[in-house]
């Protein structure tokens, strides 16, 4: 036991991707003495793979974005099994984080009146996904890296020390979670480098070690992704919740063996991209669930539509939030007595121009064929009761 180090820390952050980082400098910003422990380089974690972006509704290439859509569109795509709390956090506060990695020196691209840019995405109802080319997630961790040595600078000013407050242990695995009771009470592992044994005290553990991409053969996850932190909480008695939940990506390489596996950003069918099977036919008009049906393009030409011309083809949020209205004619006081005999209708916004189409309104359009109002039941919104967006 003389032979292991001993560290005592008030927080320790176990992994130095996007999320340890943040983590780690949020700790140090509230005072907290913070180790932050990586098992590959400082500046190597799989969040530097990211390409298409980070989703946040700033609403600047379409300004009819906000938060409540884009946690209609996390909620809608994970069918609706997600934590609504933790949905509606990142709904939103993506879009502070977004300017806070711009305050702190992250480069995006930008809009051409100077904005950052926003790309569209799968899943997303308007453009939204800040990015950086197609190397977001090196300029995140480039410019989380950046605070952290600002953080180190600044202590070395005042406290004549760039460790003192917060110390990155770069190539060092974390093998065991310590406990005291129930209680957590540090970290144990070893430095590659030199083999040495470290055993890192703390009374508050974050484990932001990244997925478990890693346990499948055919991945586009880097070699980091073996589920440490799992393994980690789970040896230490946590419960694991949402287990079956790994994404994988849809588009990837397959030839060469060589590149097997490896991404094709996902930022290709935001672009336009399409999916064929090996008939050649794009088959995932087949795998649209009914619940979501009215929501998306039901052929060809009107999904290429989406992309030539969305303005005009999108199926806007707005067109199905109508607003609930009683015809007067229909309508008598209740102090008047007789049998109330109101009659509900609901009518679309102001500019919403909806199409008849065998399922109710399906979108708007700049078509002539526009959908007279209709004053008295049946409505076809009627059985799909408006969105709230
Ligand atoms: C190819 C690809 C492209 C992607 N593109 C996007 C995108 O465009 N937009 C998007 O939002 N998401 C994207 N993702 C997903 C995104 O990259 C990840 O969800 C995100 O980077 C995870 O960040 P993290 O901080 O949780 O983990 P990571 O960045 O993986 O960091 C994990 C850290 O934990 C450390 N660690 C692990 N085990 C141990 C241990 N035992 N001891 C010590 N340290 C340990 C690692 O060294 C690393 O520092 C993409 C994923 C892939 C694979």
């Amino acid at each position: 036991m003389s032979e292991i180090k001993r560290l005592p820390y008030d927080v320790v952050v176990i992994g130095a991707g996007g999320a340890g980082l943040r983590a780690a400098i949020e700790a140090r910003q509230q005072g907290k003495k913070t180790a932050i422990i990586s098992k590959s380089l400082f500046g190597k974690a799989h969040t530097v793979m990211a390409e298409g972006g980070a989703a946040a509704a700033l609403g600047n290439v379409n300004p009819r974005d906000r938060w409540q859509v884009h946690f209609r569109d996390t909620i809608r795509g994970g069918k609706f099994l997600n934590d609504p709390r933790m949905a509606e956090l990142h709904a939103k506060e993506s879009a502070d984080r977004i300017l806070e990695l711009e305050y702190w020196g992250a480069l995006f691209d930008r809009t051409s009146d100077g904005k950052i840019s926003q790309r569209n995405f799968g899943g997303h109802e308007y453009p939204r996904l800040a990015h950086v080319g197609d190397r977001t997630g090196l300029e995140m961790i480039r410019t989380l890296q950046q605070r952290v040595v600002q953080l180190q600078q600044a202590d070395a000013v005042e406290l004549g020390d760039p460790d003192a407050m917060l110390k990155v242990y770069a190539e060092t695995t974390v093998t065991e979670l310590l406990k005291d009771g129930d209680r957590i009470a540090g970290a144990f592992g070893y430095i590659r480098e030199n083999g040495a044994f470290v055993l890192f005290e703390a009374p508050a553990v974050i484990l932001a070690t990244g997925g478990v991409g890693k346990s499948f053969k055919v991945t586009s996850n880097s070699w980091e992704y073996t589920g440490d932190g799992h393994a980690l909480a789970l040896r230490a008695g946590a419960t694991l919740l949402n287990m079956e939940f790994v994404q994988f990506h849809p588009t990837g390489m397959v030839w060469p063996p060589s590149v097997k596996g490896i991404l094709v950003t996902e930022s290709v069918r935001g672009d336009g991209g399409v999916l064929r099977n090996s008939e050649g036919e794009r088959f995932m008009f087949n795998y649209v669930p009914d619940v979501f049906r009215s929501q998306y393009a039901e052929t060809e030409e009107e999904a290429d539509g989406w992309y030539t011309d969305p303005e005009n083809h999108r199926r806007r949020p707005s067109c199905s939030r109508a607003t609930r209205s009683r015809a007067p004619s229909t309508t008598r006081s209740r102090k008047g007595g007789g049998p109330r005999t109101a009659v509900s209708t609901w009518t679309s916004p102001p500019g919403c121009r909806p199409v008849r189409s065998p399922g109710g309104c399906r979108r708007c359009t700049t078509s002539s064929r526009s959908w007279p109002m209709s004053t008295s039941p049946p409505n076809p919104w009627r059985s799909a009761p408006p969105a709230t967006t």
